[in-house]
């Protein structure tokens, strides 16, 4: 049996991986945030490792062979899991495409740019800088977004309201979860 698969999508700065992080604490399931786990491997000193930095640091996409094959450790590693959230995963349509567990839902937070600024705007990563944030953004539109169909297409894209408070997005996350 293969986990069950719960992907948490959508712009950066709609709380996607404090969503992820409460959907998966209440099916007591191991979470992937992409981000993190990238960030953890780019503080080695190997060529592979400065590649993932300065990707980071620009606010460009890793590698797509870097991150799919990190990915893949850690889906193989918690493949007895009875479900794994992920956030920050897939970010493109190839990445969705080479994900060999089947997914059972994508939950896509939906907010607007406007509400997407403010609240980056007012977080403190080093990531965050207005010039970061704009191109994060355009990123996202450009190579992020078409996986949107790709998923509608299967019938298992769940859109969620995400202009609302964290308690009332993960409760409706929690719910639909329940009912896969
Ligand atoms: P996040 O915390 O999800 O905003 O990710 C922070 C940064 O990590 C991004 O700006 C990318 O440089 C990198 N990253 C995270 N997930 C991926 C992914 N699936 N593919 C490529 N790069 C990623």
């Amino acid at each position: 049996m293969f986990p069950q698969i719960f992907l948490v999508m959508g712009p950066p700065g709609t709380g996607k991986t404090t969503q992820a992080q409460t959907l998966a604490q209440n099916l007591g399931s191991p979470h992937l945030n992409t981000g993190d786990l990238l960030y953890y491997a780019a503080q080695g000193n190997d060529p592979a490792a400065q590649d993932i930095k300065k990707a980071m640091e620009k606010g460009e996409m890793v590698d797509e062979k870097i991150t799919e094959q990190l990915v893949e450790k850690y889906l193989y590693e918690h493949e007895n899991s009875e479900h794994i959230v992920v956030d920050g995963f897939p970010r493109t349509l190839e990445q969705a495409q080479m994900i060999k567990f089947p997914i059972t839902k994508i939950f896509y937070l939906k907010v607007g740019d406007v509400t997407v600024k403010e609240r980056l705007s007012k977080r403190e990563r080093h990531d965050d800088t207005p010039e970061l944030i704009e191109k994060r953004l355009k990123v996202y539109h450009e190579e992020t977004e078409p996986i949107l169909d790709f998923y509608r297409q299967k019938g298992i894209l769940e859109e969620i309201d995400g202009d609302r408070t964290v308690e009332e997005v993960a409760r409706d996350i929690e719910k639909k979860a329940s009912s896969s």
